[in-house]
C-alpha cells in the first residue's frame, strides 16, 4: 500500500518506536516469555488459524483488564478491513466494524493499516482519528484503542491487531511489547495458513492429475508418484520408488537419446517431447513427457518433476485426421492436397538433381454414362478399380492421385525423355480401355490424358497442372481414348479464350452483336416462309466474329443466357415486322443451347404474348443431346413451348445421340439433317440411304425435315426426290442482314 504518511506533529510523538526488552521489569519479562511460549505452542500444535488468532486475543485480554482484543484483516481487492478474530467482542459490534475502509479517520485499526504503523488513541471520543467511526465508540463504550499493523513475511501490511479498552489509557512499554509480539506471531500464523492451503492444493493437484507425475532426486531415482502413474504404467508406487525413472521407458530409444534430454533439462531447466514408454506388462505406447528441474534457493537442482501422458489415442485420431485431409476416402489414393505437396517436393528434387518429371492429367471418358445407367455404387467400384489399374502402371516412386470425380493425376519422376512417358501413357490407355467387370455388370470407359513436362513446359506446380489440364482437353477434343502433349499453342489458345470471354461481356452492352437471317426454302414450291436467325459479333478490331468462336465461351461463362434472350427478342421483333409486311405465316427459328434451358425458366412465351404474336411465329432449335439429359427444367420448358404453339426443331440431327422416344414425347416438329450428311449426298452413297431413312422415319412420326447446308442443285434435286420438306444452304442463300433478307423476299 503506498499511502502518504501524515506529517501532523501532534501525532508524530506517538509513532511507535520498537520497545526495548530490557526496559521491562522481571515480572513483565516473565509474563511476556510465557505469552510467547503459549502462542508458539498454539501455532505448532493447532492447525485452525482462526482459533489460534482467537487464543492470542484471549491471552492478550488476560494480560490487560477491562479490554478486548481484535484481529482485523485487509481485503486487498475491496480495499476494506474485516474482523477475523474477536472472541470477546459482541456480534453487533463486529457487524459494524466489518467493511472498515483504512483512512485517516477510520479509528485506530483503520489508521494503523492506512499509516502502516502503530496507532495509540487515548480518547476515542475526541481524537480526530476516530472521526468517522465515533458512533461505534459511543455505542460499545470503547474509550481508548491501541492498534498495531500485522505484516506478512514480505513486510506487507495485511491487517491489524488491536486492544480496545473501556477506559481512557495509553499503553505501557510492557503492553506495547505484548502488542508487538502478538501482531508478529499472528502475521506468521496467517502466512503459514496460506502456505498450508497452497500445499494442500498442490497435493490435491498431484493426486488427482490425469497425467502421471513422478518426482525424482538428482540421481533420477523415483521418490514419489501419483495415482495416474499407476493407472498408466501398471506399476504401484511401492514397485517404482527407489528405482530409476528409466524403468518406464521403452528400450527402443538409444542411451544417446536420453543423454540429450537430460542435458537439455540441465541447461534450460525443462524438456518436452515424445518418448516411447513400456508399461509393466511390456506394452509399448507413445507418451508425451514434460521434465522440469526443481531448483533449491541457492539455484542448485534438487529434484526433477516428470509428468507424462499416454498419447496413443491422440496419435490415432491425429493419424485419422491426417489421412482424411490427405487421402481420397474412396480409392485410398492421395487427394489434391497431398498431390500438390508431392508435386512441390518432386519439383524441388528434380531441379536439384537436374532431372525431368512428367505430370499426367487423366479424365475418364463416358464415366458419367456408367454412373447414370448403372448407379453410383457401380460407378464407385469402377473408380476403385481404375485407381488400382493406374497404380499398377507406375513405379513406387511415382504418385497417382485422385483429384475428384473421374479425374486422376500422376507424377512420373526421373523421366529421361518423352518416349519414356509415352510408354507408360500407352499402357495406361490400354489398361483403362479394358472392360470393367463390376458386380455381374461389365462397363467400358476409356481415358483422355494430357501430359506436360518439368522443366521444359513449366516450373511451378500451378502452371504444370494448368498445362496438363489443357492438354487433357485437347485429347478429349481429339476424340477421346488418346493422349496429348502440352504445347505452347494451347496456352495461346487459352489466353485467346479468356480475352474473348472478357470482351464478350461488353459486346452486348456496346451493341456489337447482330443477327443474320438465312432463308429456309420449301423444296416442293420454292417458297420462303421461314428463316434461321444466326448471331454475329462485329468486333471493333477483329471485324466479324462467327458463333463457332464465341458461343462455347458464352456457354462456359453463362453469358449465353443474356445473349440468348437478346437474340430471341431481336428475332421476335423482326418476325412481327415481316409478318406485317410480307407473310402473316412467317417464322423465324432461333438456336437455344442446353445451358440456356438449365440456367433459368424461360419467359419467351410471355414475351410473345406481349407482342401479340402467335406462338407459331418462333421455332426453337435445340440439339439432340438436350434430350439425353432430361433435366426437370428442360421438360417443363419444352412442354410450355408445345402448349403455346412454339415449334421445336432438332438441329444437326444425326451427329449426336438420339432418343427416338423423346422425339415423340416432346412433340418435336422438325428434324434438321446435319450438313455433313448433305455434303456427301450422291445417289450411291451411304449418306443418301441414311437421309432417306431419316426422312421416312420423321414423316412416320409426324415431323417435317429440313436439310442443312444445301450447296448444289444436285443435292437439292436428290432431296426433293427423297421427299424432304425444306432446304437451307448457300445454294439458296447465305445468311443475310435483315435489309438484304427483305430484298430477297421481295425478289420472290
Ligand atoms: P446451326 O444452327 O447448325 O446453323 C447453321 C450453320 O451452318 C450456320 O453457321 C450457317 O451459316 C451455316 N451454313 C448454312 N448453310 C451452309 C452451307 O450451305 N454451307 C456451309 N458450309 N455452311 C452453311 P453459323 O452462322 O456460323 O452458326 C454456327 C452455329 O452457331 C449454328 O449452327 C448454331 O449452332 C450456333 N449459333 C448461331 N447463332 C446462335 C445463337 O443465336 N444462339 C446459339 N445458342 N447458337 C447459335
Ligand atoms: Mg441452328
Ligand atoms: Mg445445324
Amino acid at each position: 500500500m503506498s499511502r502518504n504518511i501524515p506529517t501532523n506533529t501532534d501525532l508524530s510523538n506517538e509513532i511507535f518506536a520498537p520497545t526495548n526488552y530490557f526496559d521491562l521489569t522481571n515480572l513483565e519479562q516473565g509474563k511476556i516469555l510465557q505469552f510467547q511460549q503459549e502462542i508458539l505452542q498454539l501455532v505448532v500444535l493447532g492447525n485452525n488459524y482462526k482459533e489460534i488468532c482467537e487464543q492470542v486475543c484471549l491471552l492478550m485480554e488476560q494480560l490487560l483488564d477491562n479490554a478486548v482484543a481484535t484481529v482485523m484483516l485487509l481485503d486487498k481487492e475491496k480495499q476494506c478491513m474485516n474482523v477475523f478474530a474477536a472472541p470477546s467482542v459482541p456480534e453487533e459490534c463486529v457487524v459494524q466494524l466489518n467493511g472498515l475502509r483504512p483512512g485517516p479517520e477510520a479509528g485506530s485499526c483503520g489508521n494503523a493499516v492506512f499509516r502502516q504503523e502503530a496507532v495509540f488513541v487515548e480518547s476515542t471520543l475526541e481524537d480526530p482519528r476516530w472521526q468517522s467511526i465515533r458512533k461505534l465508540a459511543v455505542d460499545f463504550n470503547i474509550l481508548s484503542c491501541w492498534s498495531m499493523p500485522v505484516r506478512s513475511k514480505g513486510n506487507e501490511c495485511i491487517g491489524s491487531f488491536a486492544l480496545s479498552s473501556f477506559e481512557h489509557r495509553l499503553p505501557s512499554t510492557f503492553h506495547r511489547k505484548l502488542l508487538e509480539i502478538g501482531s508478529f506471531i499472528i502475521g506468521i500464523a496467517l502466512e503459514q495458513q496460506k502456505m498450508n492451503e497452497q500445499l494442500y492444493l498442490s497435493s490435491k493437484v498431484f493426486e488427482n492429475s490425469t497425467e502421471a507425475i513422478m518426482i525424482a532426486d538428482t540421481g533420477k531415482t523415483i521418490i514419489s508418484t501419483n495415482k495416474a502413474l499407476n493407472k498408466i504404467t501398471g506399476y504401484t508406487e511401492e514397485e517404482v520408488i527407489g528405482k530409476s525413472v528409466s524403468i518406464m521407458v521403452s528400450i527402443r530409444h538409444s542411451s544417446k537419446f536420453f543423454q540429450k534430454i537430460w542435458l537439455s533439462v540441465k541447461q534450460y531447466g525443462h524438456w518436452q517431447g515424445e518418448v516411447w514408454n513400456r508399461n509393466k506388462h511390456g506394452r509399448e505406447y507413445p507418451a508425451w513427457f514434460s521434465i522440469t528441474a526443481v531448483h533449491s534457493e541457492d539455484g542448485i537442482i534438487s529434484y526433477y518433476l516428470v509428468n507424462f501422458s499416454d498419447i496413443t489415442d491422440k496419435k490415432k485420431s491425429d493419424e485419422i485426421i491426417w489421412r482424411q485431409a490427405n487421402f481420397d476416402s474412396l480409392t485410398g489414393l492421395p487427394n489434391r492436397n497431398m498431390f500438390y505437396d508431392r508435386l512441390n517436393h518432386d519439383i524441388k528434387n528434380a531441379s536439384r538433381l537436374g532431372t525431368q518429371l512428367a505430370v499426367l492429367f487423366i479424365d475418364l471418358d463416358r464415366f458419367k454414362e456408367v454412373n447414370d445407367s448403372f448407379g453410383h455404387s457401380i460407378g464407385d467400384a469402377l473408380l476403385m478399380e481404375a485407381a488400382k489399374r493406374l497404380s499398377n502402371c507406375v513405379r513406387e516412386t511415382d504418385t497417382v492421385a485422385r483429384l475428384g470425380g473421374d479425374e486422376f493425376t500422376i507424377i512420373l519422376n526421373g523421366i529421361n525423355n518423352q518416349r519414356c512417358a509415352e510408354t507408360i501413357i500407352q499402357m495406361i490407355l490400354q489398361e483403362l480401355a479394358k472392360p470393367f467387370h463390376l458386380n455381374t455388370k461389365s462397363a467400358y470407359v476409356s481415358a483422355s490424358i494430357g501430359v506436360t513436362f518439368f522443366p521444359d513446359d513449366a516450373s511451378s506446380t500451378d502452371l504444370l497442372m494448368k498445362n496438363a489440364d489443357q492438354a487433357m482437353y485437347a485429347a478429349k477434343n481429339n476424340g477421346r481414348n488418346c493422349w496429348s502433349c502440352f504445347t505452347s499453342n494451347m496456352r495461346a489458345a487459352t489466353e485467346i479464350r479468356s480475352k474473348i470471354a472478357y470482351e464478350l461481356r461488353n459486346a452486348l452492352r456496346d451493341h456489337q452483336l447482330y443477327l443474320m437471317y438465312q432463308p429456309i426454302i420449301e423444296l416442293a414450291t420454292g417458297n420462303v416462309h421461314k428463316a434461321e436467325a444466326l448471331i454475329r459479333w462485329q468486333h471493333p478490331e477483329q471485324g466479324t466474329i462467327y458463333p463457332a468462336e464465341f458461343i462455347a465461351i458464352a456457354e462456359e461463362t453463362n453469358l449465353i443466357t443474356e445473349i440468348g434472350d437478346w437474340v430471341f427478342k431481336q428475332a421476335a421483333n423482326q418476325v412481327a415486322q415481316w409478318q406485317a409486311h410480307f407473310d402473316t405465316e412467317f417464322q423465324i427459328s432461333v438456336n437455344k443451347s442446353p445451358k440456356q434451358f438449365i440456367s433459368k425458366m424461360s419467359d419467351w412465351v410471355n414475351h410473345l404474348n406481349e407482342l401479340e404474336l402467335n406462338g407459331r411465329s418462333i421455332i426453337v432449335e435445340i440439339t439432340e443431346n438436350l434430350l439425353l439429359d432430361i433435366h426437370e427444367l428442360v421438360v417443363q420448358q419444352l412442354l410450355n413451348f408445345r402448349d403455346a404453339g412454339v415449334q421445336v426443331a432438332i438441329d444437326d440431327f444425326g451427329t449426336g445421340y438420339s432418343s427416338l422416344s423423346y422425339l415423340k414425347k416432346f412433340d418435336i416438329d422438325y428434324l434438321k439433317i446435319d450438313r455433313s450428311f448433305i455434303s456427301n449426298l450422291d445417289s450411291e452413297s451411304n449418306d443418301s440411304i441414311l437421309c432417306e431413312a431419316i426422312i421416312t422415319m420423321a414423316h412416320r412420326l409426324d415431323m417435317k425435315v429440313i436439310a442443312e447446308g444445301v450447296e448444289t442443285d444436285s443435292q437439292k434435286q436428290l432431296l426433293i426426290a427423297m421427299g424432304c420438306d425444306y432446304g437451307q444452304g448457300y445454294f439458296f442463300s447465305k445468311p443475310l442482314t435483315a435489309d438484304k433478307f427483305e430484298a430477297f423476299l421481295q425478289k420472290g
